[in-house]
C-alpha cells in the first residue's frame, strides 16, 4: 500500500520537503501519497506579510513575525539553493541583500513550476496528531478554517515544518502596566513608520533587536536604546544609538536598568525571541528546546528518536537556512523511501547527544558557523541533492559577520560571490540606508551600473524582462478578506 505523509506547513521547511518529493519522482521514482497542511492561504511561510497581529480572519494565532521594509539580514548567496538559482529565477545577477518581496518571489518560484500547489491544503490549521502503537499511525486532526469544519485522517509519516519562530518569549518587567506608550513583541512590530521622533527602548542583543533597531532608525525614530541581558552587540552605532545593561523596572515613562542609570523612553519593543511551541502535538511527540543549533532528542536533527516516523525540518537555530532546510528534506525523503537507514534508538541517541556535545563546545559565531555547515555536510553525503560548497558558504557568512562589524548601517551596500553561480552580485542601486522603496519592482529596477567584476554568465540577461510573480507579493490578506465578503 502507498505510505501516506503529512506536512505540517507551507513555508520554506515545508516546500523543501514538497520539492525532495517532486525530485524523486521525476528520477523515476514511485512517490508516496502527500497531503501538506497550511494555515495561510498561500504558501511560503514567514515570507508573507501580514498586517494582521495578534489572531487571523478565522481566529487562527497570526504565524508572521515580519515587517514592512524587512531586507534580507544576511547575503542571498548564502541562502541559494543548490537546485535553482538566483539566476536562473530572476534571469539576471541581483545584488546580494534584496528586501522580503523580492525573496519570497524566489522562494515561491521553484515551487511554481511544477503542480506542487495540488498537494498543499490552505487555509487549513493542524490543530491535534496523535500516534496509534496500535495502529502504527498518525492521525491529524485539521480545520478547515474557511467551512469550520474538523476532519481527521491517518499518515504514515509526520513532518513538522511549523516554524518557530512566531510564539513570542515575553519576559515580565516591573512597572509594565503602568507605562504610557506601546509595549509589543518584535511579532507583533509592523511598521517603522509608527515610532517617527520617538525614543525607543527595545531589549533583546541578537538579530532581531539590531534589525529593528536600524530599521527604526532609518525610518525617523529620535533615538533606539538597546538594552542587554547577557552581552552588548557592540556595533560601532552612530551617536542616535546606545547599548545598555538589562532593564530593571519602569516607573512612568522613566526606564531603569540594573547598574542604576535611567531614560526617558515613548516605547518599548521586546526583541526576546521565541518559544518552540506545539500546541498540536501529544506530549509524547514534542519537541522541547530553546533556539539551539541542535535540538536534543532528534537524529539527524531532524528525526524525533523515540519514533522516527515523526520528523521536524527547520527547528534549529539558524545561520544557514533554505539549503540547510533542502538538505534536511531529502535526508528524510531518502529515509521514508527506504534508501537510508536508521540506525538503532541507542545509535540515534549516541550520535545525537555526540553533536549536542560538540555544540556546547563552540563558543563563538565562527565556530557556530563551522558547526552548522559540519552539520549540513553530514546530511548531504547520502543523498542526491546537488552538491555545494558548503564549507565556501560558510567563509561568506564569516565575511559577513566582518563586514557588520566594520558597518553596520552600511553591510548591506556590499556584494557577495555566489558559490553556485561564480557570479559577484552587483552593487544595488541604492544604499540601504536610501532605499525607502521596499517593494521586488524598486529592488529589481535596472538603476545600477553594471558591475564590472561580476563575470555576465547570463549574455545579455541582465537587461531581460523580469518574469515574477508581483501580484502575489502582498495578496495574501487580500484573498481573504475578499473571501469573506463574498462568502
Ligand atoms: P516558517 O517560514 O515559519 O513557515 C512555517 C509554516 O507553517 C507557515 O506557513 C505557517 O503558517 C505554517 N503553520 C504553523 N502552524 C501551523 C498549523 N498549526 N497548521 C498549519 N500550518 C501551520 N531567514 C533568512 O534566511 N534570511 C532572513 O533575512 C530572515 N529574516 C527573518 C526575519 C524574521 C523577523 C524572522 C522571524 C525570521 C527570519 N528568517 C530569515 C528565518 C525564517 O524563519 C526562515 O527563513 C524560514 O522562513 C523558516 O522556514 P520554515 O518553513 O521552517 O518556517
Ligand atoms: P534570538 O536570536 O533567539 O535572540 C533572543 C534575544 O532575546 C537574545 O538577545 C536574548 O538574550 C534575549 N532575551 C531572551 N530572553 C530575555 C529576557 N528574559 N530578558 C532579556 N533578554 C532576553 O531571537 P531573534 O533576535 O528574535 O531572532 C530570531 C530569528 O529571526 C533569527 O533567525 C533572525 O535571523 C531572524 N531575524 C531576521 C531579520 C532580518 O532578516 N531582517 C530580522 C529579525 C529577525 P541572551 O543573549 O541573553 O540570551
Ligand atoms: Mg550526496
Amino acid at each position: 500500500m502507498t505510505k501516506r505523509i503529512a506536512i505540517l506547513g507551507a513555508g520554506p521547511s515545508g516546500l523543501a520537503q514538497l520539492r525532495a518529493f517532486e525530485a524523486a519522482g521525476n528520477a523515476g521514482a514511485e512517490v508516496p501519497d502527500i497531503v501538506c497542511y497550511e494555515k495561510q492561504s498561500d504558501l511560503g511561510g514567514m515570507w508573507n506579510y501580514t498586517w494582521r497581529t495578534g489572531l487571523g480572519a478565522y481566529g487562527e494565532p497570526v504565524h508572521g513575525s515580519m515587517y514592512r521594509y524587512l531586507w534580507s539580514n544576511g547575503p542571498k548567496e548564502c541562502l541559494e539553493f543548490a537546485d535553482y538559482s538566483f539566476e536562473e529565477h530572476f534571469g539576471k545577477p541581483i545584488a546580494s541583500y534584496p528586501p522580503r518581496a523580492v525573496l519570497r518571489d524566489y522562494i515561491m518560484g521553484r515551487v511554481e513550476k511544477s503542480d506542487l500547489r495540488r498537494c498543499i491544503q490552505f487555509s487549513t490549521e493542524v490543530q491535534w496528531v496523535e500516534y496509534s502503537e496500535e495502529t502504527g499511525k498518525f492521525s491529524v486532526t485539521v480545520r478547515d478554517l474557511k467551512a469550520d469544519e474538523l476532519s481527521t485522517e491517518e499518515f504514515d509519516y509526520v513532518i513538522v515544518a511549523t516554524g518557530h519562530f512566531s510564539t513570542p518569549n515575553a519576559p515580565y518587567f516591573e512597572g509594565l502596566e503602568q507605562f504610557p506608550g506601546r509595549v509589543l513583541h518584535a511579532h507583533d512590530f509592523r511598521d517603522a513608520c509608527e515610532f517617527e521622533g520617538k525614543d525607543l527602548l527595545l531589549i533583546g542583543s541578537s538579530y532581531s533587536a539590531e534589525d529593528i533597531g536600524t530599521q527604526c532608525h532609518k525610518y525617523g525614530a529620535k533615538s533606539v536604546t538597546f538594552s542587554y541581558r547577557s552581552a552588548p552587540m557592540g556595533y560601532d552605532w552612530p551617536s542616535e544609538f546606545d547599548e545598555v545593561p538589562l532593564l530593571s523596572h519602569v516607573d512612568g515613562r522613566t526606564a531603569h536598568f540594573i547598574d542604576g542609570t535611567e531614560r526617558e523612553i515613548d516605547a518599548i519593543i521586546m526583541c526576546t525571541g521565541y518559544q518552540h511551541y506545539f500546541s498540536f502535538l501529544h506530549d509524547d511527540l514534542t519537541l522541547r528546546t530553546w533556539n539551539r543549533l541542535y535540538p536534543e532528542n532528534l537524529y539527524k536533527g531532524i528525526f524525533w528518536i523515540d519514533n522516527p516516523k515523526l520528523m521536524y525540518l527547520g527547528m534549529q537555530d539558524q545561520y544557514y537556512t533554505f539549503n540547510m532546510f533542502d538538505a534536511q528534506a531529502w535526508y528524510a525523503r531518502d529515509v521514508i523511501m527506504g534508501d537510508i537507514a536508521l540506525p538503532s534508538t541507542e545509535e540515534m541517541t549516541a550520535d545525537s547527544q555526540k553533536w549536542v556535545e560538540h555544540e556546547e563546545t563552540a563558543k563563538d559565531p565562527f565556530a557556530h558557523i563551522d558547526f552548522q555547515a559540519a552539520y549540513i555536510r553530514d546530511l548531504l553525503g547520502p543523498t542526491d541533492y546537488p552538491e555545494f560548497d558548503v564549507e565556501g558558504m560558510g567563509e561568506l557568512f564569516k565575511q559577513w559577520k566582518r563586514d557588520k562589524q566594520a558597518d553596520i548601517l552600511g553591510y548591506r551596500n556590499k556584494s557577495y560571490r555566489s558559490t553556485m553561480t561564480g557570479t559577484v552580485a552587483p552593487p544595488h542601486h541604492t544604499p540601504w540606508m536610501e532605499a525607502m522603496d521596499d517593494s521586488l519592482e524598486a529592488f529589481l529596477a535596472n538603476e545600477s551600473a553594471p558591475d564590472e567584476s561580476a563575470p555576465d554568465v547570463m549574455g545579455d540577461a541582465k537587461t531581460s524582462a523580469i518574469k515574477t510573480d508581483t501580484a502575489g507579493a502582498d495578496a495574501d490578506d487580500h484573498s481573504i478578506e475578499e473571501e469573506r465578503e463574498s462568502a
